[in-house]
């Protein structure tokens, strides 16, 4: 039987921020992963300012480590392409508006989460277990034992959830996320495609709506491709990722070009989305839920890395209190959830609103048919550059001053 102050279940972004937390403040943890790293995550690959300002908030040398391995390749601008194949270009403003300073980057997720556990192997106060898969959780009077695949015992004081979108872990503490607040994503590494270097591409369409199809350049002229569509439409029409995948890039006349010199590398892979559309409960008894687990990825970009490492710092930061006091109860914890929503709480108000529209094909027809016509408005693309960058995009949707400027002016 191990003993732990605090065990944090899952080694990606979030696992590790807590982790990096936790041993800035000199608090032995244990930190177990399923996964033997480098491992592969099925991601677009994207870190957008978000990551970089927590990065920077975490440990500095992290970034500064990416940049001399050369693994990453900055982004610039991003382009949508709507049904009618007309681009909207929008640049990304530079981080902190320091010019020449990229706002956002890509990297490959399985090069990226490898130079994070190296952070934390190299910690005196973590201690990293890898390929030890959590299977049972049970809350005793004298803390969490919890039981792995490989026959591992734990005892922790408290445990931190950082398992990512997938329920295993959630469904034992009785908490699954719903399968309407999730979507469904593959993607798959190519060589050869038409698309510059600094730039992401979005391509939509009706069919696939709410959903959409993305291209990350990554270094070494490689390309993330990912198609993520949401749970409810996968079942209920029955769909097939991965053959749509393919028949998408064949009918759709702009991919078809950019994908006529393309080679595939390696396999098409899977993962879900736990969408950040309703508030959940993410403390309970000697527990706290991070990242993905705790249904934190924003609708409108994908990305869930930025919140993964800033849930991550919030509960470790709450852990540190609660081992102090020798309380790990629920109205304790409870403080981990109120301050994470107050930061985040807002782009939720725009997720209850926009997801469960967007199923409705007169919205999310009514939205493409907008931006087809944006796109003969080139004069619009700093507006929808603001919108992008609203912490409360729904306070600017509502805003009739931003739609006069959109149409009319
Ligand atoms: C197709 C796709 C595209 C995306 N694109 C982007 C993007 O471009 N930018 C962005 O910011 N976000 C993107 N996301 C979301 C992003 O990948 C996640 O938000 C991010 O990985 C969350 O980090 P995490 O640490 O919470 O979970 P993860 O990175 O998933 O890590 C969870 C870890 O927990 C481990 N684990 C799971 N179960 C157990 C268990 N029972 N016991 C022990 N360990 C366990 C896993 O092995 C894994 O290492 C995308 C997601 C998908 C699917």
């Amino acid at each position: 039987m191990i003993d732990a102050e605090v065990c944090i279940i899952g080694a990606g972004p979030a696992g590790v921020s807590a982790s990096i937390t936790l041993s800035k403040n000199n608090v032995k943890h244990l930190i177990v992963d399923s996964a033997v790293f480098p491992r592969n995550k099925p991601c677009g690959d994207i870190m957008p300012t978000g990551v970089i300002r927590e990065l920077n908030d975490l440990d500095p040398d992290i970034m500064t480590s990416l940049y001399e391995k050369g693994l990453v390749n900055p982004i610039w601008h991003t382009i949508t392409y709507p049904p009618n194949g007309n681009p909207i270009n929008i640049d990304y403003l530079p981080f902190n508006n320091q010019a020449g300073v990229p706002g956002c980057f890509s990297v490959s997720r399985y090069e990226f989460d490898e130079v994070l556990i190296q952070k934390i192997q190299k910690s005196e106060f973590a201690t990293l277990r890898q390929g030890c898969r959590i299977t049972a959780i049970e809350n005793k009077s004298e803390g969490v034992h919890l039981q792995a695949e490989d026959g591992t015992q734990i005892l922790a004081k408290m445990i931190i959830v950082a398992t990512g979108s997938n329920n295993s872990v959630l469904k034992i503490l009785g908490l699954e996320q719903p399968k309407s607040d999730c979507a469904i994503g593959i993607r798959a590494h190519f060589e050869g495609i038409d698309v510059e270097s600094h730039k992401t591409e979005l391509f939509l369409q009706k069919d696939l709506m709410p959903g959409g199809f993305y291209i990350t350049p990554l270094p070494n002229k490689k390309f993330n491709v990912n198609l993520v569509v949401s749970l409810e439409k996968v079942k209920t029409e029955n769909l097939n990722l991965r053959e749509i995948f393919d028949s998408f890039i064949e009918s759709n006349k702009v991919l078809k070009q950019k994908f006529s010199n393309a080679t595939r590398i390696g396999n098409y892979e899977g993962s879900m989305l736990f969408l950040g559309i309703h508030k959940k409960v993410i403390a309970g008894d000697r527990f706290m839920i991070i990242g993905d687990s705790a249904g934190l990825i924003e609708i409108m970009s994908g990305n869930g890395i930025p919140q993964a490492f800033m849930s991550g710092k919030y509960a470790a930061r709450k852990a540190i209190e609660a081992l102090a006091k020798n309380d790990f109860s629920k109205a304790e914890l409870q403080d981990y959830e109120e301050s994470l929503f107050k930061k985040i709480g807002k782009s939720y108000s725009a997720g209850s609103f926009f997801y469960p529209a967007l199923h409705k094909k007169w919205f999310s027809g009514s939205i493409l048919n907008f931006l087809n016509y944006l796109s003969k408005r080139p004069q619009t693309n700093d507006l929808l550059r603001d919108l992008l960058y609203q912490k409360n995009p729904l306070k600017l949707l509502l805003n009739p001053g931003f739609f006069y400027k959109l149409f009319i002016k």
